[in-house]
């Protein structure tokens, strides 16, 4: 699954839910039966938002004979349970298990097979669910009754973590793997989608029904169905149909959002050595997702976000990761699945590090770098930072979810592949692949097969980063010997558990580089070196692999040097923020001048967004290489940021580079040269605002909201409102929080009733959508202060405004 999302991320910033739980041994689930095969026979009940089900479900003891058998089964009406035709005995416990009574004590392997008729019912489910409040109902009906006319019917699934019994009876835990065929009805506009192939589809009238069927074996929480009005888009990598399931709008773009799909199969079966081990892969985008997206074996789901128009995808896919990291699943998750949630990391941080493997093959080392760097910040500034990859005692097994299984996991993959040798990583990798197939697994049987491999003992590495906790905190300190010509390099431990780890260190005689590997293994270490002329920089943790925290004192040189020569992108990121402290120094400023020129597009940005050209007339050298930037870097995010550093010269001069920028096919240089365009023309920026195509404004609604906002442009005001509250709640960045926050008071402060219109109409569907946050309640509190607000105002039309208000008010009470 791939978990992480802005939009929950923030949203739970606004509702700050802490539920206190208390933390037990959570042990891998007791298979007293095995699945077998699964068969279900399903047809749905729009307007309930129920599913009626058959579930033909074959299963035998694991070992000990048994008389009874208890599956999960969340919240259904149990109509009837038969073997053979013969009604059974059963109990439901608490509407979450299904106890069935065997007609015979069946032994060890004997298979049997259960008969059971049953109604599901999503809303009638209450569990935690994986985004921490939301309740994981398994089955999800997306606007049933069609009153969103902006939004498709939907139905699709979630079965991870143990939500798959939301729509079937099943025994829900990671250990257990299952063959299936699923008899999906729907009305004929429908497309459905599940996993394997689809064998047949067989009209009724108005109804069809589609039989989709998976000869391999996998866990529960990998079933999935997906049902919709799609266009289906053919892709094919050598003879697997690869097919893109999506909206109609998005048919035209389906192959430039996951046409990398094909390529990324190859070269993870390259990588791994073992073939994509499924008959098909799909991928399909859904409405109101409830996670980024989810690995279901053969059938991938993907959130909206996934939906990127050509203006969007030149600047940078953002979704190209996710990508990778579901197909990535297929062989680690699905083929070789995790026992138990403690386990996560042997699904989560492999799916987390092919992102890395992905960009380092297709966009070289200093792109991945950016990624990996990403990711370990993301952990390192997360709440997580002491907990274990593995875990035993996680309150909630959505807990597991965390920044800890994704990116430290893969982080600790990365290093682990360092010490080892790529040879020896994947060459692990295909063994741990090979031997476990089909099977469940723990983290200790990937050691083994590691250690059988490199012949070296890893319970150093394992028990450090696997079932321990935090990462080095290390002080570094040099002392030079100028008779000897030494140099002492000396590395304190700060934190508590201290580590072991192989350390990379650079010494730079003057241009020359030279890298060094030593060994951490106590408290306090130290290495000495020889030089022949005075080391211009020492560089330690030079390859960045090791995931820890430096402190050290280098001086403005030392960061200057640091910025044009470090090897690895976070290097020389570090140093950029350092410099860029001290511009008033020549030196400085012309390394900052210099960095628009990295290979890394994040360091030019930050370059960018870093660099002070107060004093214009001195720096027109910088100021010209910023122009040519704006039009010529290869990356048209860099061309945008660099328009925003002109922009902020407010200097006439640069209109033409504006006007260009204005034709430019990147919605990025698009929406920063409508805005550094107002400050130099204002009419010609907001006639260009208000030529532009619907669907273009509101990809650039921010943008273009800053400008209306500003221009205090009232006919805008309903536009401005549509956009209004996500740019409010949904954005991580805080100018674009302040600005619509001032939107939001324009808005509330006007009589334009078109806006409050718009305001609230999107204030009903975004309660309703995130009201498992309590947004619903967020968003009433906003509609009274515009009734006060009308209220006080007292206008001609603040009548009608309230009751609009009130109205909408209505729908959410
Ligand atoms: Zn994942």
């Amino acid at each position: 699954m791939k978990f992480y999302n802005i939009l929950f991320v923030v949203l739970l910033c606004v509702q700050q839910i802490i539920s206190a739980q208390n933390s037990t041994y959570q042990p891998e689930r007791e298979k007293i039966h095995n699945l077998v095969h699964t068969k279900l026979n399903v047809d749905f009940n729009f307007v309930a938002k129920t599913m009626n089900g058959e579930a033909w479900i074959t299963a035998k003891p694991h070992f000990y004979s048994s008389k009874s058998i208890t599956l999960d089964a969340k919240a259904m009406l149990i109509h009837e349970v038969k073997m053979n035709q013969k009604p059974l005995l059963f109990s439901y416990d608490d509407n979450l298990k299904l106890t069935i009574q065997l007609p015979k004590i069946y032994q060890k392997d004997e298979e049997f097979t259960l008969y059971i008729k049953y109604t599901a019912q999503p809303e009638k489910v209450y569990q935690k669910g994986s985004n921490a409040i939301t309740d994981a109902k398994g089955l999800y009906f997306i606007n049933p009754d069609g009153l969103i006319k902006s939004k498709p019917k939907q139905i699709w699934t979630q079965g991870e973590t143990e939500a798959s019994s939301c729509w079937f009876p099943t025994i829900d835990a990671p250990n257990q793997k299952t063959t299936q065929e699923i008899y999906i009805t729907v009305p004929n506009e429908y497309v459905t989608l599940s996993n394997g192939i689809l064998l047949n589809q067989t009209k009724k009238g108005n109804l069809r029904t589609d039989y989709w069927k998976m000869d391999q074996k996998h866990a529960p929480y990998l079933f999935f169905m997906g049902i919709g009005e799609f266009e289906i888009i053919k892709d094919a990598y050598k003879n697997i149909s690869v097919d893109y399931y999506v909206e109609k709008e998005y048919a035209p773009h389906a192959k430039a959002i996951f046409g990398l799909t094909p390529e990324m199969m190859g070269f993870f079966e390259s990588k791994l050595g073992v073939k994509y081990p499924w008959v098909k892969y799909s991928q399909m985008v859904v409405r109101d997702y409830v996670s980024g997206a989810m690995e279901n074996t053969t059938a991938v789901v993907h959130g909206d976000q996934a939906y990127q128009k050509p203006g969007q995808l030149i600047d940078e896919n953002i979704h190209e990761n996710t990508i990778a990291h579901e197909l990535f699943h297929h062989w680690f998750g699905n083929l070789v699945t995790s026992e138990s949630w403690s386990n996560l990391t042997l699904n989560e941080s492999f799916a987390n590090y092919s992102e890395y493997l992905w960009r380092e093959y297709k966009y070289g080392k200093t792109d991945a770098e950016i990624h990996l760097y990403e990711q370990v910040s993301a952990y390192k500034n997360g709440q997580n930072v002491d907990k274990k990859l593995v875990r035993f005692d996680y309150a909630d097994k959505e807990d597991m979810f965390d920044e800890i299984s994704y990116n430290k996991g893969g982080a600790i993959l990365h290093m682990l592949r360092k010490y080892v040798g790529d040879d020896a990583f994947f060459l692990g990798l295909q063994t741990y692949l090979n031997e476990y197939q089909y099977q469940a697994a723990e983290v200790h049987q990937l050691r083994l097969i590691f250690e059988k491999i490199t012949g070296k003992d890893l319970n150093w590495f394992f028990n450090q980063w696997y079932f321990g906790a935090a990462h080095p905190s290390l002080e570094i300190s040099y002392d030079y010997n100028t008779l000897r010509k030494t140099v002492t390099i000396n590395v304190v431990q700060l934190q508590t558990d201290t580590f072991q780890f192989p350390f990379a260190i650079d010494i730079f005689e003057g241009n020359a580089r030279k890298r060094h590997q030593v060994f951490v293994n106590g408290k306090d270490a130290s290495f000495t070196f020889p030089y022949q002329i005075q080391p211009n920089l020492i560089q330690v943790n030079s390859d960045g692999v090791l995931l820890c925290d430096i402190n050290e004192n280098k001086v403005l040189s030392d960061y200057i040097f640091q910025l044009r020569k470090a090897d690895n992108f976070e290097h020389r990121r570090d140093a950029l923020l350092e410099v860029a402290k001290r511009q008033e120094d020549k030196n400085a400023f012309d390394a900052i001048v210099n960095a628009l020129d990295d290979e890394a597009y994040k360091i030019r940005i930050l370059a960018l967004q870093k660099i002070d050209l107060i004093n214009k007339f001195a720096k027109k050298d910088a100021i010209q290489k910023i122009m040519k930037m704006a039009t010529n870097d290869s990356k048209t995010l860099v061309q945008a940021e660099a328009i925003h550093t002109l922009g902020k010269l407010t200097d006439p001069d640069l209109k033409p580079i504006f006007l260009k920028a204005l034709e430019s096919k990147s919605y990025s240089v698009l929406g920063k040269a409508l805005v550094s365009m107002y400050y130099v023309d204002k009419p010609a920026a907001i006639a260009k605002s208000k030529q532009l195509p619907d669907e273009v404004r509101q990809i650039l609604a921010t943008p273009l909201t800053r400008i209306f906002i500003e221009e205090n442009d009232k006919s805008e005001l309903p536009f401005v409102a549509k956009n209004v509250l996500s740019g409010m709640f949904l954005t991580g960045d805080d100018t674009t929080k302040n600005l619509f926050q001032k939107a939001f008071k324009q808005i509330t402060e006007s009589n334009n009733t078109e806006a409050i219109q718009n305001v609230v109409d999107d204030m009903v569907v975004k309660g309703k959508q995130y009201q498992q946050f309590s947004f619903d309640k967020v968003v009433i509190n906003l509609m009274r202060t515009m009734i006060q607000e009308q209220q006080r105002l007292n206008k001609s039309n603040s009548e009608k405004n309230i009751a609009i208000i009130k109205a909408a008010m209505a729908k959410l009470l």
